[in-house]
């Protein structure tokens, strides 16, 4: 069992074009968008469901398309008669585990998986990827858009839980400077992609590693070991008053665009400086950034993997 963070897939500006899918809470849907989770996003969407989701036993779990239950043993129905304690997050995955401490529901949406509570009654989706039924008929249904399934939901053992999740890096969020400059001495990275690796930083994707290294004054391109104490005390404070941003946009249920100032907003003005923002590709990525602010008015480079491995 593994699982992928998500980052790899290069089709999200495509799905920005389509539709949102049904979200919940509402308050997280806007008109036209598909907002991408990490962190912000997933905690927003945490606090949202972690009340209705232990307010009631569970009745019937299931069905679940055969892509996206993960797992066989113990069956789905184990969780029947039982109440979830609420709503956990790690990284970009969301946990229920049970009341009793026995069992734990691993949900790791991807780019295009949904989750939304549905009240007894409330129109939901004719086939949902993944659904617990409450006592009293609420309902938590779990979709996906597009025909490829990528989001995930796993029944575990609390010990396989912390297993499947210990690959992971410490939270982005309340990481600190010290903590910081240890990940970035160790590993010789650039710091777009060391700040999405899940496995040194948990939590960060695309969207955000853009609108932190822009609010850092910093280089996508600058590889980590060569930060000056200052430029890591910088970044790190960067780090949580970005995703701090984005939770408290988020859970008023901005959308992406006015949540992010930096992310996909090629040609507009900086938010700081005025500069039209440039893009740039990086091996999979699509990397947005202020040549004035980050980059001492360099134009960065492509670096596409297909260029490079050619
Ligand atoms: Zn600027």
């Amino acid at each position: 069992m593994s699982l992928p963070d998500g980052d790899g897939v290069d089709d999200v500006h495509r799905l920005h074009d389509r539709p949102a899918p049904n979200d919940y809470p509402e308050r997280l849907q806007c008109a036209g968008t598909l907002v991408v989770p990490e962190l912000p996003e997933m905690e927003a969407w945490r606090r949202a469901l972690d009340d209705p989701v232990s307010a009631f036993p569970i009745v019937k779990a299931g069905p679940a398309h055969v892509a996206t239950l993960k797992t066989y043993d113990p069956p789905l129905s184990t969780l029947e008669g039982r109440r979830l304690e609420g709503a956990r997050r790690r990284a970009k995955r969301l946990l229920f585990p049970t009341d009793d401490g026995e069992l734990v529901v691993l949900v790791h949406l991807m780019t295009a998986g949904r989750l939304r509570y549905l009240r007894f009654g409330e129109a939901g989706p004719k086939t949902p990827a993944f659904q617990l039924v409450f006592e009293g008929g609420s309902r938590l249904v779990l979709t996906e858009a597009g025909a490829k399934k990528r989001a995930g939901v796993w029944l575990l053992t609390p010990e396989a839980a912390e297993e499947e999740l210990a690959h992971l890096g410490p939270e982005a969020l309340g990481l600190g400077a010290e903590r910081l400059g240890e990940i970035c001495a160790e590993e010789s990275r650039r710091l777009h992609s060391l700040l999405r690796d899940q496995r040194l930083v948990a939590g960060i994707g695309r969207a955000w590693a853009n609108e932190i290294l822009h609010r850092a004054r910093l280089s996508p391109y600058a590889l980590s070991p060569d930060l000056t104490p200052a430029e890591v005390e910088r970044l790190a404070e960067a780090i949580d008053a970005e995703l701090e941003r984005g939770l408290e946009l988020r859970e008023r249920g901005t959308g992406d665009k006015k949540t992010y100032r930096v992310h996909d907003k090629l040609g507009t003005p900086c938010y700081v400086c005025g500069t039209p923002i440039a893009r740039v590709d990086f091996e999979e990525h699509t990397i947005y950034y202020c040549p004035e602010c980050q980059t001492g008015g360099r134009v960065l480079k492509d670096r596409r993997l297909s260029r490079l491995l050619r």
